[in-house]
C-alpha cells in the first residue's frame, strides 16, 4: 500500500492525474459547448434555407448605364441562349472532367463538404501566412449561385453549407453536376456551359476540344481576370492549371496535356454591341459584378450612373487617334503600339474619360487601367513632394553632376546619367525637375529618404509595390495611367486625395438607391506643398521638358521618357482636370529613338485638354493661406537683386523664403558688395529693403551659408557656396542665361516645333 505522507512521487503522480483529469473535463465541455452552438446555428439557418428544386425563372430586367449627363451608354443584359438548358449527356466528358480536376476532384466521394479538403487547405493556408486555398465544392458552388447571394459573410456561409447537405440529400451526384454546369457564371452574361460555349467558341459544349473545356473549366473562379478576350495570357495560365490537374488526376496523359496546351485557341469573333466608350463600360460592368454579383447586375433591371462625360470621352478618343505616331503607324500593321488615356476631376475623382487602347474590337485589355508600365521621369513628381513635404523649397540649391552609386549587397555601381550626359552645376530644385535633372532626381531622392518617398507615393495614390531602390527616382517601377492621373489629382486638388470614382449611384429596379459611394476626400499633402509643386509643374509646361503641352491657361505636368524609348508619358492637370497619357509597345519593344514624352504624348495631352476645356472658362490654381511670392533668381535660389537678368516670380511656405540677395547682373556695380572671409564664405553687402520694408544699412552683412551637404535641415537657406559660385559663373559665361529646355532634358527632347 502506498503510504502517501512519506514519499512525495504518489502525491505528483495524483496531481498529473487530476491535471488529465481536468483536461478530459474540460475538453467534454467544449465539445458540449460547441456541439450545442452547431446544433443552434443549424436549426437558426435552417429555417432560412430557400426552397431547393429546379427553380423557375423570374423575368429578367436588363441593367442600364448612364453618362454624367444621364445619356444611356450602355445596357447589360444576359446571353440570349441563357434558357437553353443541356443534359449530362451532351456535355463531353472531357469538359465534365476538366471541372471536376479543378474544381472538386473528391466530388463523387463528399456529402456536399470536402473535410480532407477543408483540413488540407488550412494547412497550406496557416503555412502560407495567409487565406491562399478555398475549398468549395462543386455542391458548395451551386447552393451559392444558384440560391444564394453573393455577398461575403459568415452567416452567408454557414447557410451555404447546409444548403449543400440538402442538395445531396435531394439528389443524385449527376444531377448536382448538371445543375451546377448549367448554373455556373462564366463572364460576358453567360451562366452554363451552352452559353459560354457559344459566347467563347461558337460551339456546343459536346463538341468542345479538350484545349477549350480546359479554358471554360478555368472561368467560374474569377470569370474577369481570366476573360480570354481580355487577358489571354491570364486564361492561358489558367489553361494550363486545369490541364496539368487533369493529367495529376489521370483524366488525361501527360502527352494529351501538352498536346492542348500547345494547341492554338480560336476564339469566337463576335460582333461585339459598339457601345459608346467601351473600355469605361467594362470597367463599370467589373466593378458592378465584384459589388452585385453577377445575377444582380444581368438580371434586376439595375439602372446605374455614371462619371463618364461624353463630350470628354469624345475628345479623348480623337486626341488619342490622332496621335502622330500612331498615324505614322497604323494598327493593322503595328497591332501592339498601344496606349492609353485616362482623364479625371481631381475635386470629386470622377472618370471623365477613358480609353484603353487603340481599338476596343482589336484589343479590350484596358492599358487606362490594367496596363502596368514604368513611369519614367513622371515619377520625379512624387520625390519633389516629399521634399517640399518636408521643408525644401523650390529654390533649394542643389548640384547636377555626374554621379555613381555602389550597391552595399551587389557591389555593382550604378551611373544614372543626365540626357546627353550634359550638367549644369548648381540649380534650383525647380529648374531641376522643368528639365528633368536625373542626377538631382537621385540626389534627392536620397537625402529626402526613399522610405518617406514610397510612404507619400503611397498615400497620393499609387497601389503598385515600389522597390526601396534608388532607381525608384527614375521611375523605375511599376505603375497604371490611372493611379499615375488620381496621384497627381492629389496635387491638383490642394493635397486633398479622392480616389477615383467611376460609379456614381446604383438604383434598384423599385427606386432605391442601393449603392452611392459620397465624397471620400482625405488630405494628404499640405496645402502649401500643392501649391509649390503646381508652381514648379507649371514651369516644366512653361520653360521645361512639356512645352509641346501648353495650353494657353494654367497648367502643370511632366513629362517621362523610360530608357530605350520603351514609354512615353504625359501626366498634367488643370485646377479641374488631370489626364494621364502614355504610348508604348504592348510587348515592351523601344518606340524608337527621340519618341520621348514630350515629343511624343504632349501634342496629344495639349490636343485633348484643348478640346475638353473649350467651353470652361479659364480658372487657375487656388492659392492657399501661407503662401509668399517672391521674386527669386533662378541660377543661386536667392532673392533677385536689382539688376538680376534671370529672375522669376516663385511661391515659397510662409518662413521659407530666402532671406539673401544674388549679385549679379551687374558686375560692375556688385564689385565690392562682397569679399570672402577666412572660413572661405562669401559676404555679400546687402542693400536691399528687408522683409519689414525698412532699408537696411549698407554694410550689413549677411552669410551667404553654404548648402547642407550632409544631414538634412529644412530651415537652411538654400544658398550657393563660393566654388558652386564658381561653377553658375562658368555655365553662365557660356552665353545664354540657361540653356534651353530642347537640349537640356534629361532623357527627352522636346518637340521641334515649339510653337508657343
Ligand atoms: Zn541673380
Amino acid at each position: 500500500m502506498l503510504t502517501t505522507e512519506v514519499k512525495p512521487k504518489p502525491k505528483k503522480r495524483s496531481l498529473v492525474f487530476s491535471f488529465i483529469k481536468f483536461c478530459f473535463f474540460m475538453f467534454l465541455m467544449l465539445t458540449v459547448i460547441v456541439a450545442g452552438a452547431v446544433i443552434g446555428v443549424v436549426k437558426t439557418f435552417s429555417d432560412q434555407l430557400p426552397e431547393v428544386g429546379y427553380h423557375t425563372y423570374k423575368p429578367k430586367l436588363n441593367t442600364k448605364v448612364y453618362d454624367s449627363n444621364n445619356a444611356q451608354i450602355a445596357e447589360f443584359h444576359e446571353v440570349e441562349n441563357r434558357t437553353e438548358k443541356v443534359k449530362m449527356t451532351e456535355i463531353s466528358l472531357k469538359l465534365q472532367q476538366a471541372f471536376l480536376a479543378i474544381e472538386d476532384s473528391r466530388f463523387y466521394e463528399h456529402y456536399g463538404i470536402d473535410f480532407v479538403r477543408i483540413i488540407g487547405a488550412a494547412v497550406s493556408n496557416w503555412r502560407s501566412g495567409g487565406i491562399r486555398q478555398g475549398a468549395s465544392t462543386i455542391t458548395q458552388q451551386l447552393a451559392r449561385n444558384a440560391f444564394l447571394t453573393q455577398e461575403q459573410t459568415f452567416a452567408r456561409k454557414i447557410k451555404e453549407i447546409l444548403l449543400a447537405f440538402k442538395i445531396e440529400q435531394k439528389f443524385s451526384k449527376q444531377e448536382i453536376f448538371e445543375l451546377y454546369l448549367n448554373e455556373i457564371y462564366f463572364g460576358h452574361g453567360a451562366w452554363g456551359v451552352a452559353s459560354a460555349s457559344e459566347i467563347y467558341f461558337g460551339k456546343k459544349p459536346a463538341d468542345l476540344s479538350l484545349a477549350e473545356a480546359a479554358i471554360l473549366a478555368g472561368l467560374p473562379k474569377n470569370p474577369s481576370r481570366n476573360d480570354p478576350f481580355i487577358n489571354p495570357k491570364k486564361a492561358k495560365e489558367r489553361q494550363v492549371l486545369v490541364l496539368n490537374k487533369m493529367a495529376e488526376h489521370g483524366f488525361i496523359t501527360k502527352e494529351q496535356a501538352s498536346a492542348a496546351k500547345d494547341m492554338p485557341l480560336h476564339l469566337k469573333t463576335t460582333k461585339k454591341e459598339i457601345t459608346r466608350a467601351p473600355y469605361f463600360v467594362e470597367y463599370v460592368r467589373t466593378e458592378l459584378i465584384n459589388k452585385f454579383g453577377p445575377k444582380k447586375v444581368y438580371t434586376s433591371g439595375l439602372k446605374v450612373y455614371t462619371t463618364i462625360d461624353l463630350d470628354i470621352q469624345k475628345a479623348a478618343e480623337e486626341a488619342f487617334l490622332n496621335a502622330k505616331i500612331y498615324k505614322d503607324n497604323p494598327l493593322d500593321t503595328h497591332p501592339t503600339l498601344q496606349g492609353a488615356l485616362i482623364s479625371l476631376d481631381p475635386q470629386s475623382g470622377y472618370i471623365k474619360a477613358m480609353v484603353g487602347g487603340r481599338s476596343y474590337e482589336q484589343s479590350e485589355f484596358n492599358r487606362a487601367t490594367q496596363a502596368k508600365r514604368q513611369p519614367g521621369s513622371t515619377f520625379k513628381p512624387f520625390i519633389y513632394t516629399a521634399a517640399i513635404q518636408m521643408g525644401m523649397s523650390a529654390n533649394s540649391v542643389m548640384t547636377d553632376e555626374p554621379i555613381e552609386k555602389v550597391n552595399p549587397y551587389t557591389g555593382k555601381v550604378w551611373r544614372p546619367a543626365n540626357y546627353e550626359s550634359r550638367y549644369f552645376g548648381d540649380v534650383t530644385l525647380k529648374t531641376a525637375l522643368e528639365k528633368s535633372l536625373n542626377s538631382i532626381a537621385v540626389k534627392l531622392l536620397e537625402k529626402v529618404g526613399i522610405q518617406r518617398v514610397i510612404d507619400i507615393t503611397h498615400k497620393m495614390g499609387i497601389k503598385s509595390h515600389l522597390g526601396n531602390n534608388l532607381s525608384l527616382a527614375l521611375g523605375a517601377c511599376d505603375v497604371t495611367p490611372l493611379e499615375m492621373a488620381s496621384s497627381y489629382g492629389v496635387i491638383a486638388n490642394g493635397g486633398i486625395r479622392v480616389p477615383p470614382t467611376a460609379i456614381i449611384k446604383v438604383v434598384d429596379n423599385e427606386g432605391n438607391v442601393i449603392y452611392d459611394p459620397g465624397y471620400r476626400g482625405e488630405k494628404v499633402l499640405e496645402p502649401e506643398t500643392a501649391f509649390v509643386m503646381t508652381e514648379m509643374m507649371r514651369g516644366v509646361i512653361e520653360q521645361g521638358t512639356g512645352t509641346s503641352a501648353k495650353i494657353g491657361r494654367p497648367a502643370a505636368g511632366k513629362t517621362g521618357t523610360t530608357n530605350n524609348y520603351i514609354d512615353a508619358w504625359f501626366v498634367g492637370f488643370t485646377p479641374n482636370l488631370v489626364s494621364a497619357i502614355y504610348v508604348g509597345n504592348d510587348d515592351r519593344k523601344p518606340l524608337g529613338s527621340g519618341k520621348s514624352g514630350g515629343r511624343t504624348v504632349g501634342p496629344v495631352w495639349r490636343e485633348f485638354m484643348l478640346a475638353a476645356v473649350k467651353d470652361k472658362p479659364v480658372v487657375d490654381f487656388k492659392e492657399p493661406a501661407n503662401i509668399t511670392k517672391k521674386q527669386i533668381c533662378r541660377e543661386t535660389g536667392l532673392i533677385a537683386c536689382e539688376t538680376c537678368t534671370n529672375k522669376t516670380l516663385q511661391s515659397f511656405k510662409r518662413g521659407l523664403e530666402p532671406e539673401s540677395m544674388c549679385s549679379h547682373g551687374a558686375p560692375d556695380e556688385g564689385i565690392d558688395d562682397y569679399f570672402v572671409n577666412q572660413d572661405g564664405e562669401k559676404i555679400i553687402i546687402d542693400y536691399t529693403e528687408s522683409e519689414e520694408g525698412e532699408v537696411s544699412e549698407a554694410g550689413d552683412e549677411i552669410t551667404v551659408e553654404t548648402e547642407d551637404a550632409g544631414a538634412f535641415d529644412p530651415n537652411a537657406v538654400a544658398a550657393a557656396s563660393p566654388a558652386e559660385k564658381k561653377q553658375v559663373a562658368s555655365v553662365k559665361v557660356g552665353g545664354k542665361p540657361a540653356p534651353s529646355s530642347e537640349e537640356s532634358d534629361d532623357e527627352e527632347i522636346t518637340a521641334d516645333g515649339e510653337e508657343e
